[in-house]
C-alpha cells in the first residue's frame, strides 16, 4: 500500500479575523472539475461531482491557490470588507 498523506483540516486555524482576500466561486462558470478541491492546502472546499461546491470561510486562509488552478477562472479573489 502506498503511504498517502493529506493535510489536516485547516492547519492555519480559524482565519476569519486575518484573511485579506476571500475566494468567491461563480457557479455559472464552474465545470465541476474538482481541481480547486484537490489543490486547496487547507481542505476547506467541499466538492462532490454534481453537488453544489462550497468553501468553509471559517478556515479558508485566502491563499488564492484555488483561483489559480481553476481552468475556467470561475473563482475570484475578492478583498475582505473591513
Ligand atoms: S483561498 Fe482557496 S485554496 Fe486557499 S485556503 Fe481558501 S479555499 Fe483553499
Ligand atoms: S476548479 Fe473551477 S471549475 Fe473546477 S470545480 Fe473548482 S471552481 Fe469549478
Amino acid at each position: 500500500m502506498l503511504p498517502i498523506s493529506k493535510p489536516a483540516l485547516a492547519s492555519a486555524g480559524i482565519t476569519g479575523t486575518w484573511r485579506v482576500y476571500r475566494p468567491v466561486i461563480k457557479l455559472e462558470k464552474c465545470i465541476d472539475c474538482g481541481l480547486c478541491w484537490l489543490y486547496c492546502p487547507e481542505s476547506v472546499i467541499e466538492w462532490e461531482r454534481g453537488q453544489k461546491i462550497q468553501i468553509d470561510y471559517t478556515y479558508c486562509k485566502g491563499c488564492g491557490i484555488c483561483a489559480n488552478v481553476c481552468p475556467v477562472k470561475a473563482i475570484d479573489m475578492v478583498p475582505e470588507v473591513v
